[in-house]
């Protein structure tokens, strides 16, 4: 048997949290989640102009939920090369199981690896902070090292145009530093030459 709960939470202050005691112990219930909701990001030049939304599902399996499944974020980046805004769309896939919060074990000495250790705690009252999983899975989606395109071309070192816009029409020579030192000898033998 399995029943079906589809919530819809829209701009609700507080982000989205869901009790989920009733699935701790039943492993044939699932609800499905409806998730859409405007995300802030504890990331400097890291922008959401729409609301993150997806399909999530909590299931139970005896003793924990698994919540799983995919958002989608359009992220507003600044392109590490050229440092110009852009927008990069995102699809977060989110799988994370959940234990019910265990009061504090003051054992020292314990050594041994429990199982339960790789799971995520719940909130006390079995309360799942599904804001927090989703905000958590974004961050961990962005760009290291955002670049607006693979194509960027960069600022230009000499004179800091912007040349994705422009052709400054610097020189652009690049010596490879192996080779400086053979570049000066020959610009020393010509000047001997004169
Ligand atoms: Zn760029
Ligand atoms: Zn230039």
């Amino acid at each position: 048997m399995c029943y079906v709960f589809v919530r819809v939470v829209d701009g609700e202050v507080g982000g989205m949290r869901v009790n989920v005691g009733e699935l701790l112990a039943d492993r044939h219930a699932v609800r499905v989640l409806a998730y859409h909701e405007r995300l802030e990001l504890p990331a400097e030049e890291v922008t959401l102009a729409a609301p993150v939304e997806g399909l999530l599902t909590v299931h139970g399996t005896g003793q924990s939920v698994v919540l799983t499944g995919q958002v989608r974020a359009v992220v507003g980046l600044v392109c590490g090369t050229c440092l110009a805004p852009y927008e990069l769309p995102l699809e977060v896939p989110v799988a994370e199981e959940f234990c019910p919060p265990r009061p504090q074990a003051a054992e020292p000495g314990r050594e041994a690896i429990d199982p339960d250790d790789f799971l995520v705690p719940l909130e006390p009252g079995d309360v799942l902070d599904v804001t927090e999983v989703v905000r958590q899975n974004v961050m961990l989606a962005l760009p290291i090292a955002p670049r607006c395109s693979p194509h960027c071309r960069g600022l230009c070192p000499r004179c800091g145009a912007d040349r994705n816009r422009v052709a400054c029409g610097c020189e652009e020579r690049d010596v490879d530093p192996r080779l400086a030192p053979l570049e000066r000898w020959a610009s020393g033998e010509s000047e001997r030459a004169r």
